[in-house]
């Protein structure tokens, strides 16, 4: 049995009464490969999960004890004096951080990490009110609840976040029990599901939470217990907003003020009519994340409808080329159609993370490789760029140009994005692979090792190559013969290999971006050394064999360093060319262009070459040529001078110098 299906055994017979799998109408029709039967063997991501695993993780949980965000649960446990410190919502930066933790022991076995882990259960356990509310911003002290938290349980769900928080726990408390097969978290989990499900829901309270979140928690949960209410609980949020105003409205000029925006929150309209992606990126993300859920395990076709409307819209007006979104720093928010400015572009590290989950489940949804393209442009580049190589200073926002003294910060007062980015990259394995039936899809290029069962039949997977700087693929697949038998396995299934939309000259799916110029070569795919027609899929080479072991798909990627412009009604990249190689977004900074990167211009005619550099930021490819700098003085020639561009991910390693993605092309 495979993970999720086995997980679900395991919890068969540990929740007793409580589990009826397989309540639900459906679920997506492709699965992924469970992180945990991958292992990830390559250079480029394998360094990162290991920093993250022993410098990030351990970096925040001791933030999270600095800046008393854990002391607020020994207050709401009674186990220590004083008033609640911080956000309202820096519960959830517990429950985020002990949802990366989880992950990363599932890999990697850490006794001292699982009973810190267990020591926090124990507290959050305590501060847990006796009918399963949990909220330390109101528990420490009923009768004063902070700013934003409203007079009385719910009362102001646009500004609580109570409902936000929990929505973490669920995602942690189901991580955890995978991990570790302890209940603990999970009952406690459950505890506060079943007082939701009491309390919200038609006959009973209304109203939605202002910060989506527990969509996606509950569809975890139901997923792990097989409990199709938790499911009705998270489409009844979703399908509550657009309806009414609800909670405290503020004046002008009360910091909360935006909150009177329901555009702000998703509330401008039901979400089934929902047709441009506005407001909050984060709160969108996430909640079309829940959407596709909803989709997916309702089998709601009307769902399905709207969050492709969405999608289209997104990457069509709305994305940056970094796969970063939400252009307006003030609001956190998306900008109008085509309002993507470089220099103030907000793109919240957190948004890239939720623009991730969203089209991992369009992904897991319809099976087309254009969500794995933009998949994979978010996570080379706007969300990797959210990290420093160091991994413990950070990037709230992650612009696409700086004049210089913007630099990553070692904690934030909003603390979201650091524990997202924790959280998510020992999941990234997961990312993978996927099945669907005896069909087997390979997404991301990132050497591994997959173990998976096709026919009943173990089949191995490994994957090498020096992705993403070379773009040369193997693809070993190895059926695994049973110790009896005496003949060489062989099992047929069709293996669906991704062929990058970069590759066949789409810069990112949809229309906002194109590459200039014609690519010098295509995509070759050979099977044990021959050269093969591309069967073209849904964006995948679809080859279907009876494989046998020494049987080897080699894939080579053009690597060419490509022009991109932007489609003319974005204005701020009007005349600007941006430099993209496979998956990787490049940009200018100062520090390797003599201290200054706003003045060089890159003519179209300049040739450009791609060179490894082993001592550089870890290890990358440079993209250098010759360029202009822009004169100074009026009317005073451009100067030809020689640039480097290094990938985007990467900047600000190296002080807070300027910094550009688009170069003027004149
Ligand atoms: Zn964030």
């Amino acid at each position: 049995m495979e993970g999720p299906l086995r997980f679900l055994a395991i919890l068969g017979v540990l929740a007793g009464g409580l589990c009826v799998a397989g309540q639900g109408p459906s679920d997506y029709p492709f699965e992924p490969v469970a992180f945990t039967s991958v292992r990830v063997t390559d250079a480029f991501w394998l360094p990162r999960i290991e920093t993250n695993r022993t410098i990030t993780i351990p970096y925040i949980m001791k933030m999270n004890e600095e800046t008393g965000r854990v002391d607020n649960f020994r207050k709401a446990a009674g186990l220590l004096k004083g008033p609640h410190t911080g956000k309202r919502y820096n519960d959830s930066d517990i429950f985020k951080i002990m949802e990366a933790a989880s992950y990363s022991l599932m890999v990697h076995p850490d006794p001292a990490l699982e009973k810190a882990l267990d020591d926090l259960i124990a507290v959050i356990g305590k501060a847990q009110e006796p009918d399963g509310y949990l909220y330390t911003a109101r528990t420490i002290d009923p009768a004063n609840p902070p700013p934003g938290a409203g007079a009385e349980r719910w009362s102001n769900l646009r500004v609580s976040h109570e409902l936000y928080n929990v929505g973490h726990m669920y995602e942690a408390a189901v991580a955890h029990f995978q991990a570790t097969g302890k209940r603990a978290f999970l009952d406690i989990a459950l505890k506060n599901a079943e007082f939701l499900l009491g309390t919200f829901g038609p006959g009973k309270r209304r109203g939605f939470p202002g910060h989506q979140e527990i969509e996606i928690g509950l569809a975890k949960l139901y997923r792990a217990t097989g409990n199709y209410s938790y499911m009705e609980l998270a489409r009844f949020f979703l399908d509550e907003r657009g309806h009414y105003f609800q909670g405290e409205s503020y004046p002008p000029e009360s910091p909360f003020s935006i909150y009177n925006s329901d555009e702000y929150l998703q509330n401008h309209k039901p979400v089934l009519r929902q047709e441009e992606a506005v407001g909050h990126s984060v709160r969108a993300a996430y909640m079309f994340s829940g959407m596709a859920d909803v989709a997916a395990l309702t089998g709601s076709p009307e769902y399905v409808t709207a969050i492709d409307r969405l999608w289209e819209n997104l990457v069509s007006k709305k994305m940056y080329l970094t796969g970063g979104i939400g252009a307006k720093g003030e609001t956190e928010a998306f900008g109008d159609a085509y309002e993507l400015p470089n220099r103030e572009a907000y793109t919240e590290t957190c948004a890239a993370i939720g623009n991730a989950f969203w089209n991992q489940r369009l992904f897991l949804l319809h099976g087309d490789a254009k969500y794995a393209d933009v998949l994979e442009k978010i996570i080379y580049n706007g969300l990797l760029s959210g990290v420093s190589l160091s991994g413990d200073r950070f990037f709230y926002q992650n612009p696409l140009e700086s004049a210089g003294g913007y630099g990553r910060s070692p904690f934030f007062e909003v603390a979201c994005c650091p524990a997202n980015v924790a959280r998510f990259l020992p999941s990234l394995p997961g990312y993978i692979y996927a099945r669907s039936g005896d069909d087997v899809y390979l997404n991301l290029f990132i050497p591994s090792e997959a173990a998976l069962s096709v026919r009943e039949k173990k089949v191995v997977i490994r994957q090498a190559s020096r992705y993403p700087w070379e773009g040369t693929i193997r693809i070993a697949v190895e059926p695994v013969a049973k110790a009896k038998d005496k003949t060489n396995a062989k099992v047929e299934f069709t293996l669906f290999v991704r062929i990058p939309g970069w590759a066949e000259n789409e810069a990112v799916p949809g229309d906002l971006y194109r590459f200039l110029g014609e690519p010098e070569a295509q995509p070759v795919l050979k099977i044990n050394g021959k050269a093969v027609a591309i069967d073209l899929e849904r964006g995948y080479a679809k080859v279907r064999r009876a494989w046998v072991k020494g049987d080897v798909v080699e894939l080579s990627l053009p690597m060419e360093v490509r022009r991109v412009a932007a489609k003319e009604d974005v204005v701020e990249d009007m005349d600007k060319v941006a430099l993209q190689r496979g998956p990787l977004v490049y940009c200018v900074e100062a520090v390797d262009n003599g201290g200054k990167a706003l003045d060089i211009a890159l003519p179209d005619a300049a040739a450009l070459t791609a060179e490894f550099k082993p001592g550089l930021l870890g290890g990358v490819v440079v993209v250098s040529g010759k360029a202009c700098r822009t004169g100074t003085a009026e009317g005073s020639p451009a100067a030809e001078t020689t640039f480097t561009a290094i990938p985007y991910y990467a900047w600000a390693n190296r002080g807070n110098g300027e910094m550009a993605v688009w170069l003027p092309r004149k």
